[in-house]
């Protein structure tokens, strides 16, 4: 049976990730989601907080556990025996940036298979900057991250 990866840097996780991880689930025996601890953009919460968050948000999912991992994916998906590697897909635009990934990963391990998951209607539009932006300027994001979640981002912006 396959066991697969689900990395990003999910800052924080949306209810578009939580799709993506809880249909992957159903695919793969285990699924491990990697969250990323030192990409380089600027991130809203720690990589302790975004794991936290990830972990409550799939807590009822049993196949599926959630670990931060730094360096390249490709040692991450290795390490954990996996030899999937899932991405979820919305938009064309993020097509261009997933087939370089995976284009690059197949090169560094062409062991470790990408399978793309298309992203639910409902969450097409959902990314975490954009909730961002929507948290910092006080709007509700109830309908589209986890309580907890929304909780978090009241109190990292202070609304
Ligand atoms: P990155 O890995 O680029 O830091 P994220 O952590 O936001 O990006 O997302 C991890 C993966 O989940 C990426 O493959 C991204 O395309 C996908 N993803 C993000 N938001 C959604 C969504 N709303 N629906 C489907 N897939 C999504």
């Amino acid at each position: 049976m396959l066991r697969a990866i689900y990395p990003g840097s999910f800052d924080p996780v949306t209810n578009g990730h939580i799709d993506i991880a809880a249909r992957a689930a159903k695919l793969f025996e285990t699924l491990i989601v990697g969250v990323y601890d030192a990409p380089p953009k600027r991130l809203l919460f720690s990589t302790e907080e975004r794991v936290a968050m990830m972990q409550e948000a799939l807590r009822n999912v049993p196949n599926v556990r959630v670990e931060g991992y730094s360096g390249l994916t490709i040692d991450f998906a290795r390490r954990v025996n996996a030899q999937v590697m899932v991405r979820g897909l919305r938009v064309v635009s993020d097509f261009e940036r997933e087939m370089q990934l995976a284009l690059a990963n197949k090169k560094l391990g062409a062991e470790i298979e990408t399978v793309c998951i298309m992203t639910d209607l409902n969450a097409a539009f959902l990314s975490s900057s954009l909730i961002k932006e929507i948290a910092s300027l006080g709007g509700k994001v109830e309908e589209f991250v986890p309580p907890h979640v929304a909780a978090a981002l009241r109190r990292a912006y202070g609304v």
